[in-house]
């Protein structure tokens, strides 16, 4: 590995060299010829420009990014040709590192999916370069930052340089901002009222449904293939169980990190309300209402079973994924625990990702990839990146443009799961998507539109907390404290609540829990996220 990067070091300074030499006057190179690099295979369009860069898609989308129109037309109006190296999502982030620490160097990274630590050291050592100067001539950018001013703080790290293009999102705001629920509970209305039970109002309540579910034959097939309640065991994700643990205490969400009204940060997994709900799950899996499925399912395993419409209770960000748009289930209200207590835990969700695009030291074409970074946000073009397109004849659109009116309306789903069709034809990479564009750019997708109302609904009269956890951008070294830790936490912690599921025995090891949390930096890791937290009250 060593050898590898002395090599890529000892070309790149030969190759500055070369150019130092080449243009020895300081002025531009005007020749097209060393824009395209030696490599260029195709010498028809000889003034196009091209970069290369690396992204990542869904293994349903086409393997060549330059198949979706969303790109097609981005070189049609940008100039700039693409050469893309495209990953599935499931291996990008392994290839993503190899080329990183090999110094294979790509031009920029488009959805790069890097967190604060990576950003922080790969700013440090020089492979990504800081966007300072280049976001100075990016006037789309620039009006979504006088426009939305917050961002441009959480864009900024510690050291006050930019080093990534972000994703920004806007659908409500507060608690009725979408993200407030990720994990929301889907009960089998249908089964519900075949056996002519009421909604549960208290996790007795929904014990005993699920028992009818798991006994009576709610699907009428004469064999017990019901499954009472389903999830994917992974702590705080989108359809694990943890929405349930509201009814006990604080709650749960997928970063374990909670914020008290008066600005005190407490973690999620070792407080009384949280054992109390580890002896429920017991309870539930005792009763053999749990998927036997549960630890091992990945999520086409858990959609498998959905679509067959086999579960009375399951969870996810939307049915339409998982049982399909039109079926029969409802969002199940936070349930009244033991004590009387409902509360819906918010998660720290929100439409922001800081690390979407980022620019290498390889980059010998700023000019042109600052005017393709900058189209990315345009409002027009961010809406189409970020859900699909107009005017495909291939495929079914997500959109219709209204080039008068310069707005793109929502066509119909039909039945279509929006996660797919999006899968297959938005683009994602940096974009922005304001509250204001409703209305004026675009229309609010009908499922956000529709999930919005529901959290206002059924959710937020059950949200306790004022406050939820915000993006801090945390210094190198605290992150470094904060993954270590995490790194044997976070797994410690849903390992002992998968076996307190199974064993029971949450009460006897309680204690020796709570040690083992000190032990692992439990701490430590308070320390750092209430510090965090205390600084961005500050701004
Ligand atoms: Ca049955």
């Amino acid at each position: 590995m060593k050898h590898v990067k002395i090599t890529a070091l000892s070309l790149s300074l030969a190759a500055l060299l070369v150019a130092g030499c080449s243009n020895g006057n300081g002025g531009n190179a005007g020749s097209g010829s060393d824009a395209s690099g030696s490599d260029a295979a195709s010498g028809t369009a000889a003034s196009k420009v091209t970069l290369k860069f690396m992204t990542q898609s869904s293994p349903l989308a086409p393997a060549d990014p330059n198949e979706k129109l969303i790109f097609k037309r981005m070189e049609e109006k940008t100039g700039i040709h693409i050469n893309w190296t495209n990953y599935t999502n499931d291996v990008f982030a392994e290839k993503r590192n190899l080329a990183l620490a090999t110094g294979d160097l790509p031009d920029a990274i488009f959805d790069a999916g890097l967190g604060d630590y990576d950003l922080l050291k790969l700013a440090k050592d020089g492979t990504i370069i800081p966007l300072d100067d280049i976001i100075k001539n990016m006037p789309n950018l620039n009006k979504v930052l006088e426009a939305a001013p917050q961002y441009k703080a959480m864009m900024t790290a510690p050291d006050g340089h930019i080093y990534s293009l972000p994703w920004i999102e806007e659908l409500g705001s507060g608690k009725e901002s979408i993200h407030s629920v990720n994990d929301i509970p889907w009960i089998n209305k249908g089964w519900l009222d075949k056996l002519g039970l009421q909604m549960p109002t208290t996790t007795e309540e929904l014990k005993k449904v699920l028992i009818a579910f798991k006994t009576q034959d709610p699907n009428g097939n004469g064999k017990a293939d019901e499954i009472p309640v389903s999830f994917i065991n992974d702590d705080g994700g989108n359809e694990d169980i943890s929405f349930l643990l509201g009814s006990f205490g604080e709650g749960f969400n997928w970063d374990e990190t909670l914020v008290t009204d008066d600005g005190k940060v407490v973690f999620a997994a070792n407080t009384e309300g949280y054992k109390a709900g580890m002896k429920y799950f017991n309870e539930l899996y005792k009763e053999g209402l749990i998927d036997n499925e549960y630890v091992t399912q990945d999520w086409n395993t858990y959609i498998a079973k959905g679509k067959e419409q086999l579960y009375g209770l399951y969870f996810t960000w939307d049915k339409a994924n998982v049982t399909g748009a039109d079926s029969a289930y409802e969002p199940m209200p936070a349930l009244a625990g033991p004590n009387g207590q409902k509360n819906v835990a918010r998660t720290n969700g929100m439409g922001f990702d800081r690390g979407r695009m980022v620019v290498t030291k390889a980059n010998k074409n700023l000019e042109a990839t600052t005017k393709w970074m900058d189209q990315l946000y345009d409002p027009i073009q961010s809406v189409q990146n970020n859900w699909g397109t107009y005017g495909d004849d291939k495929q079914q659109n997500i959109f219709e443009f209204d080039e008068a009116a310069n707005k793109l309306k929502h066509l119909p789903l039909d039945g279509t799961a929006p996660g797919e069709l999006r899968a297959k034809t938005s683009v994602g990479g940096p974009l922005a998507i304001l509250d204001g564009y409703y209305g004026k750019y675009t229309t609010k997708p009908d499922d956000a539109a529709w999930r919005l109302d529901i959290l206002k609904k059924v959710y937020v009269p059950d949200m306790k907390a004022q406050q939820i956890y915000p993006r801090v951008f945390f210094s190198a070294d605290e992150l470094d404290r904060l993954s270590a830790i995490e790194a044997d936490m976070m797994p410690y912690v849903l390992q002992k609540r998968t076996e307190w599921m199974q064993s029971g025995k949450v009460d006897k090891e309680w204690d020796g829990y709570l040690k083992e949390l000190d032990r692992l930096g439990l701490q430590e890791w308070l320390q750092i996220k209430q510090a965090g937290y205390d600084r961005n009250v500050e701004k």
